[in-house]
């Protein structure tokens, strides 16, 4: 299976309710060889629209971060635990994190990264368990599955908590060290 193929069954997905009130499913974007993944929670009002991850203003800082650490968008992977927009943002609720699970599972085989990273309370307990917490979890790495995990707040908290914003910019450092110390290429 190819990834292209796995986002071609996103796009016409309806395995859970979020297929109703999607304009456009969002797979996910960026290079089929990154060495790093994020997974957000759920595209929002933006993504939604464009089909595309993180577009709006969290994926603005997103942005911001990426170049912090020097790794261009295009070379790494960003996608979202659930594929489809949850009504008015809300959290995913847990039959929709199973139902679309088996979708981030075959992108996680398919790119084999390095490096992944859940951005947020809901991608943390989905990819750690639900005990996990991204209070606790942020900005340490550690190896598990053959991966690095380096969980990191999600965008937009920061936008909401201002205070998270060097906690983010710090923490994103790391995953430069991570790299750095693989000698893992990143364009
Ligand atoms: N927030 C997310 O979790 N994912 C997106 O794609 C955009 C905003
Ligand atoms: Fe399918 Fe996932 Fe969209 Fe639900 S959120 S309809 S499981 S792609």
């Amino acid at each position: 299976m190819l990834l292209e193929q796995v986002h071609e069954e996103i796009r016409g997905c309806a395995k859970c309710a979020l297929a109703q009130g999607r304009t456009n499913a969002v797979p996910g974007e960026g290079s089929g060889n990154a060495r790093v993944l994020f997974v957000g929670e759920g595209p929002g009002q933006e993504e939604d629209r464009l089909g595309r991850p993180f577009v709006g203003p969290a994926g603005k800082l997103l942005d911001e971060l990426l170049t912090h650490a020097g790794l261009p968008r295009p070379s790494v992977f960003i996608t979202n635990i659930v594929k489809c927009r949850p009504p008015g943002n809300r959290e995913p609720q847990p039959e929709e994190i199973a139902a679309c699970r088996p979708y981030l599972v075959s992108q996680i085989a398919l790119i084999r990264p390095a490096v992944l990273c859940p951005l947020g309370s809901p991608a943390v307990r989905t990819l750690l368990g639900k005990d996990a917490q991204i209070g606790r979890l942020h900005g340490r790495a550690f190896k598990q599955r053959g991966m690095v995990y380096l969980p990191l707040y999600h965008p937009a908290a920061a936008l909401h908590q201002g205070s998270l914003r060097p906690t983010l910019l710090e923490d994103i450092l790391a995953l430069r060290r991570i790299l750095d110390e693989q000698g893992v290429r990143v364009v």
